[in-house]
């Protein structure tokens, strides 16, 4: 089933944003600098299909704000990319990335594909072609993307190789989420699903839920999802349900994630695992659970949702995976929010250990990685629950108020120009 979206991601992000501002004394004029994007690149490009056609694609990256560093943010393939998404998600960039306290701004691309229609010489091609259009905008000191929704290691070598033939010499530092082969972290691929764990556990201590008595539903099993499962499984947890695009999964005793991890490999979908009953991807986010993980798109916990929503505590995998009138049900019934910018802020965290073992050309550990990993996701989860409980405000709006904290300092000290 797909997951529906009756919204605009844009319209979700400055709200939150508006709400945010609120709780701070900020001049209208810079309130609307924050909410402005930088730059907005469209590209429409042909690519030759194996069946010897053109076909033409568009393509968007979107720079939001490049006070505190030079841009960061994923590239999305999916068939629903619009410039108004990419937008929304260049600005979660921008907060995410000063909530961690790493010197990026924000970013994000996004191609209008479905990659799974696509033969591998195709993709390949469409990823070098798309990655040739947007070179005027990303550099290792301006702009570095990195993997999201549709996107991966593979294609994060095509556009490193793509960049470095056009420049003449390897410039690994262009892109994160490369396979090791090429300059890529350990840990990366993992680092956005392990993030959420570290931050679930930290909110799961916070209201008193032992991991052995907590039942954990995830939406989606991708990269983030399946890897938050997962480890949230390996911690003792019961994970009831888990879904993909093909649909869900249920076993109100718990799943054994290892298992499961196994027969998605060998057939590709969550679906059909032996022992557990089938749902739709709408049964996942309303049934008997006390953490869900929303790890698939953004709007899916909206005002029709969010009333049978039956855990007690959210973690967001996704990128915006609630709308703004369904955040306010929940947050009426007591449920906590850990936001997407904290919460799945370890992607962008491990890309930011890759940028910069690729800039010393000199690689760290995977033990490294993971303890720096989980001190600076603890360390932003403390101040964000801090202010949360100080200022009895919710998660999301503690989360902004610190972020957009951090970027108005940093357009105070710079000034702006001339
Ligand atoms: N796409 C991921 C995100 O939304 C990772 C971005 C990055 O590593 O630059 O945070």
């Amino acid at each position: 089933m797909a997951i529906s979206r009756r919204y605009s991601a844009s319209d979700v992000a400055q709200a939150q944003f508006a709400k945010a501002t609120a709780h701070l004394q900020l001049d209208a004029g810079l309130v609307e600098y924050l909410l402005t994007p930088k730059r907005e690149l469209i590209v429409h490009f042909p690519v030759t299909m194996d069946n010897g056609h053109i076909r033409m694609f568009t393509g968007y990256r979107v720079h939001h704000n490049t006070v505190k560093g030079p841009t960061k943010g994923g590239i999305r393939y999916h068939p629903d990319v619009t410039l108004d998404e990419v937008r929304a998600l260049a600005m979660w960039m921008t907060w995410k990335c000063a909530l961690m306290n790493i010197p990026y701004g924000g970013a994000k691309g996004g191609v209008q594909v479905d990659p799974k229609t696509l033969s591998q010489r195709e993709l390949q091609r469409l990823t070098r072609r798309y990655a040739t259009e947007i070179s005027i905008l990303i550099s290792p000191e301006g702009d570095i993307p990195a993997p999201d929704v549709g996107t991966n290691p593979q294609i994060m070598a095509w556009i490193m190789d793509t960049y470095s033939m056009h420049r003449g010499y390897s410039t690994p530092a262009v892109v994160t989420g490369k396979p090791i082969a090429v300059g890529g972290s350990q840990g990366r691929i993992e680092a956005t699903g392990t993030g959420v764990m570290f931050t679930t556990l930290e909110a799961m201590k916070a209201l008193d839920m032992a991991p052995a008595e907590t039942r954990v539903a995830v939406q989606g099993f991708g990269n983030v999802g399946g890897i938050a499962a997962l480890r949230m499984w390996e911690q003792g947890c019961r994970v009831v349900a888990v879904s993909d695009v093909n649909g869900g999964i249920y076993n109100g005793r718990g799943l054994d994630v290892g298992a499961l991890m196994q027969h998605q490999a060998r057939s590709g979908t969550v679906v059909d695992f032996p022992g557990s009953e089938r749902i739709d991807n709408h049964d996942l986010l309303i049934c008997p659970c006390d953490v869900l993980i929303p790890a698939a798109l953004e709007g899916v916990i909206d005002e029709l949702v969010a009333p049978d929503v039956q855990a007690r505590l959210i973690a967001e995998g996704a990128n915006g995976p609630c709308t703004m009138e369904g955040e306010a049900i929940l947050l009426d019934r007591g449920v906590l929010f850990i936001p997407d910018i904290l919460c799945n802020a370890g992607g962008v965290t491990v890309s930011y250990f890759e940028w910069v073992q690729n800039l010393q050309t000199f690689f760290w550990s995977e033990k490294e990685i993971v303890q720096r990993l989980r001190e600076i996701m603890l360390e932003s989860f403390q101040a964000v629950w801090q202010i949360a409980r100080q200022k009895e405000i919710d998660m999301r709006t503690a989360a902004y108020t610190l972020a957009i904290r951090r970027v108005v300092d940093a357009v105070e000290a710079r000034g702006i120009y001339p």
